[in-house]
């Protein structure tokens, strides 16, 4: 398929297709993996296709690349060795000691570490505000200082959902530039940089890679110039993953579709189920009418994601006690992969921020709902809630 046909075409035939022609001299129909760190030259400086050493490129990881910026409608994308390795590079690519960045104000516990205890000292500030309230971002963006607006949307656990067009426009006014990590959503569900982002940022350890296999990360950019120095940072910083990640993250792209699909649609049954019951206070889920940001979600998100949060209407305890009485849902951090994740955020993934303006409430349940049959997941919280 021509490079041409294939960006007219749809998601899941990009997912399948994009970034990787069948080997010529096999015709494999899957990009091998490429288990080399070095390529001979056909004399000095005469590279084959433009590999030198596999730190710069490897073919899987060529693949790959090519394959998430298409399903992002990139410029380019970068495939890194985890999510945070990728945000890392980015903050580096962009950012100088002395600029600002905005953040969400419930932000991943490890990209506020990262900004808090590794961005700070190197002489990066950062201020939280909420990604729903534009009024909030806007103020607190220093103009000239600010460089970078990041969200997340859905946010991680809470899943306040911010309006990415909007907050385009705000960032844009005030000289900064649109980061949008959307590990939440994937690029099946919502696609930024169509809406004014200027970069993506990916967990591919989350929904991209699905199978909760592999960690790895990924950026993907919609201008030249950003494409350049991220590239460049990309080589020079050397937080790339290996091609035996690459092949599995590729791998889990091609289903990317059909798996996404089933986590909305028990996603979306499950939240029925919690909002029923007696010991579940508030459900906190973009898809339910009730839920602050469901229209702005209806708006940019093809669907609303197999990410749930809930609180409990007993308090802590009972919210420590859900997690360890699931069965089905197996207690984890992480999300995104085919089987159900249950967690207790403040304890767990969000304990980093525990004492901070990020602290998330004692109470919270969260859930990534995997694509088991969803009547045994329903069964599961029943019987630990009760
Ligand atoms: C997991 C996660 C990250 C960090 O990615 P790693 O692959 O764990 O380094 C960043 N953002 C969000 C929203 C995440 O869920």
């Amino acid at each position: 398929m021509s490079q041409e046909h294939r960006q007219k075409s749809g998601f899941e035939t990009r997912a399948i297709h994009a970034g990787y022609e069948p080997d010529p001299t096999t015709g494999a129909v899957i990009p091998p993996i490429y288990a080399t760190s070095t390529y001979k030259q056909d004399g000095v400086g005469g590279l084959r296709g433009g590999y030198e050493y596999s730190r710069s490129a490897n073919p899987t990881r060529t693949a790959l690349e090519g394959a998430i910026a298409a399903l992002e409608e990139g410029e380019r994308g970068f495939a890194f060795s985890s999510g945070l390795a990728a945000e890392d590079t980015l903050l580096r690519a962009l950012c100088r000691p002395g600029d600002h960045a905005v953040i969400p104000d419930d932000a991943y516990g490890g990209t506020f570490r990262l900004f808090d205890k590794v961005a700070v000292p190197w002489g990066l500030t950062h201020s939280p505000a909420p990604v729903d309230d534009l009024d909030a971002v806007r103020a607190a963006i220093r103009p000239g200082v600010t460089k970078l607006v990041w969200i997340e949307t859905p946010t991680n656990p809470m899943l306040s959902i911010g309006d990415i067009e909007a907050l385009a426009a705000v960032a844009h006014e005030g000289g900064a530039l649109l980061v949008v990590d959307n590990t939440f959503a994937s690029p099946y569900l919502q696609q930024p940089l169509t809406l004014g982002a200027d970069v993506v940022v990916h967990s591919t350890t989350k929904y991209v890679g699905g199978h909760s296999d592999v960690v790895g990360g990924a950026l993907v950019v919609r201008d030249q110039e950003v494409a350049e120095k991220v590239g460049f940072h990309q080589n020079a910083m050397g937080a790339v993953p290996g091609p035996f990640d690459c092949f599995l993250t590729h791998r889990g792209i091609k289903t990317l579709a059909v798996r996404m699909d089933r986590h909305c649609d028990n996603a979306e049954r499950v939240a029925d189920f919690l909002t029923s019951h007696p010991k579940v206070g508030t459900v906190i889920y973009p898809g339910l009418e009730t839920h602050p940001g469901h229209e702005v979600a209806q708006r940019q998100m093809k669907r609303f994601g197999g990410m749930i949060s809930f609180r409990c209407t007993d308090g802590e305890a009972a919210a420590l006690k859900v997690c360890e009485r699931a069965e089905v849902f197996t207690l984890g951090e992480s999300l995104g992969g085919v089987e159900s994740l249950i967690e207790h955020p403040g304890r767990m993934t969000h304990a980093s921020v525990a004492g901070t303006d990020l602290e998330v409430p004692a109470d919270l349940v969260r859930l990534s709902v995997g694509i088991e049959s969803v009547d045994d997941l329903i069964a599961d919280l029943e019987q630990a809630l009760d």
